[in-house]
C-alpha cells in the first residue's frame, strides 16, 4: 500500500467526525437563528498567525435546494506551496461566516463558525439551511481580521416557477485557453451554472508562459491534486464566477486521470492503483468544490443527484466513471483514445453501475416535472468519427462503448414527458437527436441532446456530421450553454468565444436551439 492512500485511510474516520460537525454547525445555526435577528458574528479565539491572506482561492456557493445552500472556502495564505497545504499551520482553524439578504450585509440572516481541518486542506464547506426558496442571498468568511470576497447565491425555486436558467460549462483545461468564458458567464442571466466535469486535468504543468499550472508532474498524489486545484482556482473569472453564481458540479475521467474507468487507469493496470488514485482525487475534489456531499470513504463518493425546480423541471446530474466497466475493445490496437469498434462492442457492460441506474430509473418514472433535464458528461446520441474506407469508428469510452446500458438509458428517458440531455466531454458544442436506436433514424426521435464547448480545452473539431446523421449541428468553438427552462419551451444558445487565447475575447450567440414541450425535437431559431 503505498503511503498516500494508507494516508488516507487512515484519516477517513476523523473525516466523517468532522465533517459532521461542519454541517452540524451549518444547520444549527440555520434553525437557530431564525430569519432575522441573528447576531451579528464575532470571531472567538486567538486570531490565527497566518503567513498573509487567506482567501487567495475566493468562495463558492453550490448544491442549492429550496431551502439550503452550500457555502464554500479554502484558508490558502500561500495557495502554490509545494506541499500543497496552502502554507497553512497544522492544526484546525475557526472560521466565521455570514449570510446576508443583502449584498452589504446589513441584513444577516444567518450566522456561524465552521472548524477548518489540516486533515482537509482547511477547506470549509457549510450547509446553510433555513433559507428561503427562489431567493437571492450573499455570504462571506472571516478568520481574525481577514474577511473573505463576498459571494452572492440563490436557493432553487418552489411552486410554479414560469422560469428558470441554467448555464452548462465543462472541460477547462488551464494551460490551453483563458477563462474570458467564465468572465461572461457572471453576466448571464442564470440562477445555475451545471458543471459537467473535466474540472482539472491531470497532465504535468508546463511551469512556464502566463498559463502555467503546478505541479509539474502528472498528477498523482494528494498533494498533487491540490495544488492543481489551487492553480486553477487562483484564476481571476473562474473564481468571480463562483462568487457570482452557485454551482452543481459532476466529474468526468480528467479529474482523476485520463480515460479512467471505473478502478482502471489506462496505463497503469497494477492491482489498487486506480483505487488509490481514485482516494486522492475525490478528496480533493471534495476539498475544492462547494457540494454537498462527502467528504469521500476510500475511493467512493456518490456525487449523482436531482433536484426539482418547482414543478417547472427535475434536473439530474449522472456519475459516469466511478462506477463504469472499461469499455471494449481496449488492449487491443484501438486502446489509444479508445477509438475504434470491435466485435465485444455490443457485449453488457455497465456505465452507471446497477445502483446508479437503479435511482436514475426511479427518479425519472416519479417526475411529476414539465421537463426532464439530465446533466450526462459524455455523448449519448452516438457519433461515428470513421471513414469510408475502414468503416465505422467510435469513441469508447462515450455512450458508443456501452451500447446495451444506453439503451436502457434511452428506454427510460423514453418514458419522461419531456426529457432533455445536456452533455460535455467531447470539445465541441452539438445539437444531437437522440433516437431510440442511434444511428438508425427510422426509431423513435426520444429527446434533444445539446452538447456544452469547452470552457477553454482544446477543439475537436473533425467534422463527424457525415457519417452521423443525428446530429444537427456541429460547433466548433470555446463558451458555455445557456438554458432557458419555461413553461412552454426551452430555449439554448450556444454561446462561443471569438478567441479563447484572448482573456479579453468577446462572446456571441453561435446558434440558439428551442424545444416546444411535447416535441422531442430541437429546432433552430
Ligand atoms: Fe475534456
Ligand atoms: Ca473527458
Amino acid at each position: 500500500m503505498d503511503d498516500d492512500l494508507a494516508g488516507t485511510l487512515a484519516l477517513t474516520r476523523r473525516r466523517l467526525l468532522v465533517g459532521s460537525a461542519v454541517l452540524a454547525a451549518g444547520w444549527a445555526a440555520g434553525c437557530g437563528s431564525g430569519d432575522s435577528g441573528a447576531e451579528p458574528t464575532t470571531t472567538t479565539g486567538a486570531a490565527p498567525d497566518l503567513n498573509g491572506d487567506p482567501f487567495t482561492l475566493g468562495v463558492a456557493s453550490g448544491d442549492p435546494l429550496t431551502d439550503a445552500v452550500v457555502i464554500w472556502t479554502r484558508l490558502a495564505p500561500e495557495p502554490l506551496a509545494l506541499d500543497g497545504l496552502g502554507g497553512m499551520p497544522d492544526r484546525p482553524v475557526e472560521v466565521s461566516w455570514e449570510v446576508a439578504t443583502d449584498p452589504d450585509f446589513t441584513d444577516i440572516a444567518f450566522d456561524g463558525t465552521a472548524s477548518a481541518e489540516p486533515a482537509y486542506a482547511h477547506s470549509v464547506h457549510v450547509d446553510v439551511t433555513g433559507l428561503q426558496a427562489g431567493t437571492e442571498y450573499h455570504y462571506r468568511f472571516r478568520v481574525g481580521a481577514a474577511t473573505s470576497p463576498a459571494g452572492r447565491t440563490r436557493t432553487l425555486p418552489d411552486g410554479s416557477p414560469d422560469r428558470f436558467g441554467l448555464a452548462v460549462v465543462n472541460c477547462q483545461w488551464y494551460e490551453t485557453g483563458s477563462y474570458a468564458a467564465y468572465r461572461h458567464l457572471q453576466d448571464e442571466d442564470v440562477d445555475l451554472v451545471l458543471h459537467l466535469g473535466d474540472y482539472i486535468y491531470e497532465f504535468a504543468g508546463t511551469g512556464e508562459g502566463e498559463r502555467s499550472t503546478l505541479p509539474t508532474n502528472d498528477v498523482t498524489t494528494l498533494s498533487d491534486y491540490r495544488l492543481r486545484y489551487a492553480s486553477y482556482k487562483l484564476d481571476a473569472d473562474l473564481s468571480a464566477a463562483h462568487a457570482r453564481l452557485p454551482f452543481m458540479l459532476t466529474w468526468d475521467d480528467h479529474e482523476v486521470a485520463n480515460n479512467y474507468m471505473g478502478d482502471q487507469l489506462p496505463g497503469d493496470a497494477s492491482a489498487g492503483a486506480g483505487q488509490t488514485r481514485k482516494a486522492v482525487a475525490y478528496q480533493a475534489w471534495w476539498e475544492h468544490l462547494p457540494v454537498r456531499v462527502g467528504p469521500p470513504q476510500g475511493s467512493e463518493l456518490v456525487v449523482y443527484q436531482h433536484v426539482d425546480l418547482g414543478d417547472l423541471a427535475r434536473l439530474y446530474l449522472l456519475d459516469e466513471r466511478q462506477y463504469s466497466d472499461v469499455p471494449p475493445c481496449r488492449g487491443s490496437d484501438t486502446a489509444e483514445g479508445d477509438f475504434g469498434d470491435c466485435a465485444e462492442r455490443s457485449a453488457e457492460r455497465t456505465r452507471l453501475g446497477p445502483d446508479q441506474e437503479d435511482w436514475f430509473a426511479e427518479a425519472i418514472a416519479s417526475s411529476t416535472a414539465t421537463w426532464d433535464l439530465v446533466g450526462n458528461p459524455v455523448v449519448l446520441g452516438g457519433i461515428d468519427g470513421g471513414n469510408d474506407a475502414d468503416g465505422p469508428a467510435y469513441y469508447l469510452d462515450t455512450w458508443d462503448g456501452f451500447p446495451t446500458a444506453r439503451g436502457r438509458l434511452i428506454d427510460e428517458l423514453a418514458k419522461a414527458d419531456n426529457p432533455v440531455v445536456l452533455t460535455g466531454d467531447y470539445h465541441a458544442g452539438m445539437v444531437i437527436d437522440v433516437h431510440q436506436r442511434p444511428f438508425d433514424a427510422g426509431s423513435p426521435l426520444v429527446a434533444p441532446e445539446f452538447m456544452a464547448p469547452p470552457i477553454s480545452s482544446p477543439l475537436f473539431a473533425a467534422d463527424i456530421t457525415e457519417r452521423t446523421p443525428q446530429v444537427q449541428q456541429q460547433l466548433n468553438g470555446h463558451g458555455y450553454l445557456t438554458v432557458d427552462v419555461e413553461r412552454e419551451r426551452l430555449t439554448v444558445a450556444f454561446r462561443v468565444l471569438d478567441d479563447v487565447s484572448d482573456p479579453d475575447s468577446a462572446i456571441q450567440t453561435a446558434a440558439t436551439y428551442e424545444v416546444v414541450a411535447g416535441s422531442p425535437k430541437a429546432a433552430s431559431r
